[in-house]
């Protein structure tokens, strides 16, 4: 196994400050979710291996960390995405365990930001029909809940992941709050609009001369996709669009010097983007502790 992918495996539970000029910022890893090559269809072998094997990873052995973001703005508290809860065993639904490492307990979160509702971003929001974090007031973007309240225009794919969105929405709807790209929802956060993954996904960017964009599912694998964004994921749900976005999130990250946070990127989940000789290549971002 490589070292990247016991790394990710071996993250559940923990909380690791990542230095930004705002708000605080805390990532925190709810698990690994271990993911099968066909889910990317159109990785090269050979090429991909190559990648894989240069950042730690093994194609025939991929693992993608599970990564939720808190913001600490005052006396508000603030967790982008809840992690996959504990449905499907204990790789998974680290995230209460990651919020206590940090000092935190979940009565204590009064706001969640949702990316998108697919169920390893929002399953960790309810255990049935009760709320994890029953302080919380629940900001999705207007067009992610139009687009799961609409199962008909759904496909097959998509559909899997419905009765979470479903549930999330119903559980927390006394306080749902629709947000749209462009929104100031903290002083120094403000809503992005990231389509594609899902027609409503939405990035948080936070702070001013050194920002971080904690961008969702804009990026699965940056050992692969960073060199080879057209190598995209069959969540994806329109897959046109999730590249459109994802080449111009990398553009302006290589660019602008834009830090990249990922509920996927291997935890802590944040990275850079440089251009070298060889084109762009991905770079881990420092964190605190
Ligand atoms: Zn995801």
């Amino acid at each position: 196994m490589g070292e990247t992918t016991r790394r990710i495996r071996s993250s559940g539970g923990q909380s690791r400050a990542i230095p930004v000029d705002g708000p605080t910022l805390i990532a925190l890893c709810d698990g690994y979710i271990d993911m099968d090559l066909s889910r990317f269809p159109d990785v090269v072998r050979g090429i991909g291996d190559d990648l894989a094997i240069a950042d730690g990873q093994d194609l025939d052995d991929m693992t993608l960390s599970v990564n939720a973001f808190l913001i600490v703005a005052g006396d508000r508290l603030c967790l982008v995405d809840a992690g996959d809860g504990t449905r499907r065993g204990a790789h998974l639904g680290n995230l209460p365990r990651a919020l206590k490492q940090a000092g935190y307990a979940p009565e204590d979160i009064t706001d969640l930001f949702m990316t998108h509702l697919h169920g390893d971003h929002a399953a960790g929001l309810v255990v049935g029909e009760t709320q994890v974090y029953p302080r919380a007031m629940l900001h999705v973007a207007q067009d992610e809940i139009a687009f799961w309240q609409n199962p008909s225009a759904l496909d097959a794919i998509q559909a899997t992941q419905a009765p979470v969105a479903e549930a999330a929405l119903r559980v927390y709807r006394e306080r749902l709050v629709p947000i749209r790209p462009g929104d100031l929802i903290l002083p120094d956060v403000r809503v992005r609009a990231l389509p594609g993954h899902t027609p409503g996904q939405v990035g948080y960017q936070l702070g001013h001369a050194n920002p971080i964009l904690i961008s969702g599912d804009v990026l699965h694998l940056p050992a692969l996709q960073v060199k080879h964004p057209h190598w995209g994921f069959v969540f994806d749900a329109d897959r046109a669009n999730a590249l459109t976005t994802r080449k111009a999130i990398l553009a302006e990250t290589a660019q602008s010097g834009l830090r990249l946070a990922g509920a996927h990127i291997p935890f802590p989940g944040v990275v850079g983007i440089v251009d070298r000789d060889d084109g762009p290549n991905y770079v881990v971002m420092q964190t605190d502790d």
